[in-house]
């Protein structure tokens, strides 16, 4: 677990997706590709494959870092800060 920056050691209670969809994209009725859960607030956005990579966007502007894959079945945390990967 060499890659685990302190941001995903810092969290310690996985937060789920809410519902599976992108809060962001439901607002200007887009599409997306995958969903990512922020861990600092709980939002669910879409990734870097979706036009409109609101994940990323949110963790740049309101400093959350670590989000959680809300893909069924995948397990992981990643940091936006340190690109920096985690199963758990
Ligand atoms: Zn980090
Ligand atoms: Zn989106
Ligand atoms: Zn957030």
């Amino acid at each position: 677990m060499a890659d685990i920056c302190a941001h995903i050691d810092g969290v310690e209670e996985i937060k789920h997706a809410k519902r599976r969809v992108c809060e962001e994209c439901m607002k200007i009725g887009a599409q997306w590709q995958h969903l990512r859960t922020c861990q600092s607030c709980g939002a669910t956005l879409c990734c870097d494959s979706s036009p409109n990579r609101h994940a990323s966007k949110h963790a740049r502007a309101a400093g959350h870092p670590v989000v959680a894959s809300a893909e069924p079945g995948e397990r992981w945390l990643y940091c936006f800060v340190d690109d920096a990967f985690a199963e758990y």
